[in-house]
């Protein structure tokens, strides 16, 4: 006779919902201030690059043949690709890389959300803790939670996460004798959710607090390379610059805002992590498929300076329309990015709940991302004032507004029906 049995599913499939954003891209209103989706692409620059591919890679081919843009490759990435983005850290951001070899450093993943995963599963065991930003992106913080992390939340203001709560939370948790935090997560370019950006002098201490706790600095460094007016004429300055022995600071970046959603992350790891994590590439994925990889050595080596200027101009504009739109119509405080995709809104009215007010705000055509999906469920937080820790809490007062999609008139529109709905 046969028995009813149900499968017996891994314990994370019910403790984790789906991820807000996830849920949020599938609506597309008229007003879409929701996904960090890039709503500026180099479309010309794209086309040429595949016919070049298709000349050079295909053409003169049998009906049945094969070729290494449609095969495996290496699960660290083409050579070529990674030799082109490792001279372009060592030059223009001063990571250091030994001249001639970059390539031996820079390791290509399936989106720079694999580098994060890949990071964080060489690097946890079920119950280590980690250190993140509050609030945090929301890729980082479900990884953390799926892998068993335990999560230490600490306060940030308009300018990122604040390093004396970062030294106290190591001092507290020292104190309470209690296994210190492995890693720490900042997003020091225009970071998402709050579109902050940490000054040199906060970089210099953050990357100081981790050498002082021996604890790994995961740099995510995904939205640095849109940059606004005269932030742009600034040194880039990422953490990893200060990492002369590579032995401190995991790099992460992303090809997605910078190129296209190409799903192609580019690191930077120090040694043994980086082979770990390719070894638990092979795992995920085998490789980052090899066309998608051609198609970004094309870009990063012809074509990324002169087009991204000119993509960057138009984020400006539309961040321009959001911060006067939320000025005029919203009641409250807002962050002020120097690049990036995102403005975050608190409102005055602490008893707002922007997560219950969805429902009507997608009523009335407009999507965003209520602050709350950026705030651990689990874990604890250092409470405000760093004078200790408290449970996770959450924030429903607040809004993560992206402007990367939207033409400057419907952000005024849509900001302006927003306003009335939280009015
Ligand atoms: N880090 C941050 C801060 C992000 O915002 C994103 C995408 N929204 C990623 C990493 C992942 O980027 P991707 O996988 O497209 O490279």
């Amino acid at each position: 006779m046969k028995t009813e049995r149900t499968h017996r599913y891994a314990g994370w499939t019910a403790q984790l919902k789906e991820s807000e954003i996830r849920r949020l891209l599938r609506y597309n209103p008229p007003y879409y201030f929701a996904g960090g989706k890039p709503g500026a692409l180099p479309l010309r620059v794209m086309s040429s690059i595949l016919e070049k591919i298709i000349s050079e890679e295909l053409t003169g081919k049998s009906e049945i043949d094969s070729t290494p843009v449609f095969d495996y490759g290496p699960s660290e990435g083409i050579p070529e690709l990674r030799q082109v983005l490792g001279e372009r850290l060592r030059l223009r951001d001063g990571i250091p890389l030994v001249k001639g070899e970059e390539f031996k450093e820079v390791i290509i993943t399936t989106g720079s959300q694999q580098a994060v995963y890949g990071v964080l599963d060489a690097m946890l065991n079920p119950g280590d803790t980690v250190i993140v930003p509050r609030p945090a992106y929301l890729g980082f913080l479900g990884v953390a939670v799926k892998l068993g992390a335990n999560i230490v939340s600490i306060p940030t203001d308009d300018r990122g996460i604040i390093p004396e709560g970062l030294n106290q939370a190591f001092e507290l948790l020292e104190r309470r004798g209690e296994s210190l935090p492995k890693l720490i997560y900042t997003v020091p370019f225009s970071d998402n959710p709050k579109g902050a950006s940490l000054s040199l002098h906060r970089k210099k201490e953050i990357f100081n607090i981790a050498e002082q706790w021996g604890a790994l600095l995961i740099e995510d460094a995904a939205y640095k390379e849109i940059r606004y007016g005269s932030a742009r004429e600034k040194p880039l300055d990422p953490i990893k610059k200060l990492d002369k022995e590579n032995t401190r600071v995991a790099y992460i970046n992303s090809s997605s805002k910078e190129a296209a959603v190409l799903r192609l992350g580019y690191s930077v790891l120090p040694s043994p992590l980086n082979d770990f994590v390719i070894k638990a590439k092979g795992f995920y994925d085998l490789c980052t498929p090899s066309i998608t990889q051609k198609i970004a050595l094309h870009y990063y080596r012809d074509h990324i300076d002169s087009i991204l200027p000119r993509i960057a101009d138009m984020y400006e504009k539309r961040a321009i329309a959001m911060k006067k739109a939320v000025d005029e119509f919203l009641v409250g405080s807002r962050t002020d990015p120097e690049g990036g995709f995102f403005v975050w809104f608190s409102s005055e009215n602490e008893n707002l709940n922007t997560t219950e007010l969805l429902d009507d705000a997608l009523k009335a055509g407009v999507l965003y991302v209520p602050g709350s999906a950026f705030y651990p469920t689990t874990g604890i937080a250092l409470k405000e004032d760093l004078s200790g820790f408290a449970p996770c809490r959450t924030n429903f007062n607040e809004i993560r507004l992206s402007y990367s999609t939207s033409r400057p008139e419907d952000i005024t529109k849509g900001i302006e029906i927003l306003g009335n709905l939280l009015a």
